[in-house]
C-alpha cells in the first residue's frame, strides 16, 4: 500500500483544482475527458476491451460494443458504473448510460482535435444563401429579370418579382455549379442522385414522380375496369411497369368503391358480376353460380346495405353437398350478359 504523504499534492489533485480556479465549465469539461481518458482504470480492462465510451452527451455516457453479450452485461451493471465513474471524477457527470453506433470522432480523443473535426465537417457543408448571394449575375441574366419583372403594372411588385427573379438565377446558377440536374420533363434542377440504383434512371424531380406514379396508378385502374379478371401477366401486356403490389392496391381500390354501388341483395346485375370478377380475378367464365354467391357473402359488408338489412346466415347463402357441387357448376346468369358485355381492353 502507498504511504500517505501529507502535505505533498498530487498532479491528478492539483489539476483539477487549477482547471476549476480557470471556470466551471472548463473544469466540467475537464471531468469529462478525464473520465473517457481513464475508462480501463474505472471500469477494469475486460470491460474496456470490449467497450469503449464514445462521449458525454446530456449526462449519459455513450458507449459502442459489438459484442451484444457485453451491451446486456453492461445494462445490468448500469447503475454501479454510473456510482464509479461520477465517483472517479469527483461529481455528478452523468446519470446513465446508452450504446450508439461508434462515432466518427470520439471524445475519447484529444480536444482540439475532436473540435477541430467537427468545424472541418461544418465549413464543407454548403452555406446555400451566402453562396447564392455570392453568384454573379451577367447583363443578359440581369435583363431577364427585369423583362420578367416589367409584366407587373404596380412599381413595388415590379422591384419584389425583380428580386425574387434574380435570386432564382443565382440560385440556380450555384445548383448547376454544384452538378444539380435538370429534371428531364420539367426542367427544374435535382440534387444528383445519391443511390446508385437511381443514378441509371431519367431524372426526375419530386413532383413529376409522383405525377407519373399516379399516372402508373390510374393506367392500370384503366386496365382493371376493362378487364377486371387481369392478373401480373395479362396487366403487363397493358402496363409494363406494374408491380404486383400496385395491382393489389389498385384491385382493392376499386373493389371497395364498386362494392358500395351494389346493393346487398343484388346477385345478378353487371356491377354485381364486375365486382366479383374484380375481387377475385376471374374471367365472365369462371362466374358460377356458388362463386358468385360466396364472393358477395365475403363482401357483405362493404356492399350497399338497405337501413332494416339483417345479415343471412352463411349456409342459407352458400349451398352445400349435391346443391353445392350443382352450384359449382352452373354458370350464374349475369355471366353470360357479362361475356357478351366485356371486349378486349382498348390500348390505354
Ligand atoms: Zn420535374
Amino acid at each position: 500500500m502507498a504511504k500517505r504523504t501529507p502535505g505533498l499534492e498530487l498532479p491528478r489533485s492539483i489539476i483539477p483544482k487549477t482547471v476549476r480556479s480557470i471556470s466551471p465549465a472548463m473544469a466540467k469539461e475537464y471531468s469529462r475527458r478525464w473520465v473517457l481518458g481513464h475508462w480501463a482504470e474505472i471500469v477494469g480492462g475486460d470491460i474496456a476491451r470490449h467497450v469503449k465510451p464514445m462521449g458525454i452527451r446530456q449526462e449519459i455516457l455513450c458507449l459502442q460494443s459489438f459484442t451484444p453479450a457485453w451491451q446486456n452485461e453492461i445494462k445490468l451493471l448500469e447503475a454501479q458504473i454510473v456510482q464509479k465513474v461520477n465517483n472517479f471524477a469527483g461529481g455528478k457527470i452523468i446519470k446513465g448510460l446508452r450504446f450508439t453506433r461508434p462515432w466518427e470522432h470520439p471524445e475519447t480523443f484529444d480536444l482540439t482535435e475532436s473540435r477541430a473535426a467537427r468545424q472541418a465537417a461544418e465549413a464543407s457543408r454548403t452555406n446555400w444563401g451566402k453562396e447564392r448571394a455570392r453568384m454573379p449575375l451577367n447583363t443578359a441574366e440581369m435583363h431577364a429579370a427585369e423583362q420578367i419583372a416589367e409584366n407587373c403594372s404596380d412599381p413595388v411588385l415590379a422591384q419584389l418579382v425583380a428580386t425574387i427573379t434574380r435570386k432564382r438565377i443565382q440560385m440556380d446558377k450555384l445548383r448547376l455549379s454544384k452538378g444539380w440536374v435538370p429534371c428531364s420533363k420539367c426542367g427544374l434542377l435535382c440534387e444528383p442522385a445519391r443511390q446508385k440504383d437511381e443514378a441509371d434512371h431519367a431524372v426526375l424531380c419530386d413532383a413529376c414522380k409522383r405525377a407519373d406514379a399516379e399516372d402508373l396508378r390510374a393506367r392500370i385502374r384503366h386496365v382493371l375496369k376493362n378487364v377486371p379478371w387481369a392478373r401480373m401477366k395479362e396487366m403487363r401486356k397493358y402496363v409494363p411497369e406494374a408491380t404486383t403490389a400496385l395491382i393489389a392496391e389498385q384491385r382493392a381500390l376499386l373493389v371497395q368503391k364498386l362494392a358500395s354501388e351494389v346493393d346487398v341483395n343484388d346477385k345478378n346485375s353487371l356491377k354485381a358480376m364486375e365486382l366479383v370478377m374484380l375481387a377475385d380475378g376471374v374471367s365472365p367464365d369462371q362466374l358460377s353460380e356458388d362463386r358468385v354467391a360466396r364472393t358477395l357473402y365475403r363482401l357483405r359488408f362493404n356492399l350497399h346495405r338497405p337501413p332494416d338489412y339483417t345479415a343471412p346466415r352463411r349456409y342459407d347463402i352458400i349451398k352445400r353437398g349435391k346443391e353445392g357441387e350443382q352450384a359449382r357448376r352452373t354458370l350464374a346468369e349475369g355471366a353470360l350478359r357479362m361475356r357478351e358485355h366485356y371486349l378486349p381492353p382498348k390500348q390505354p
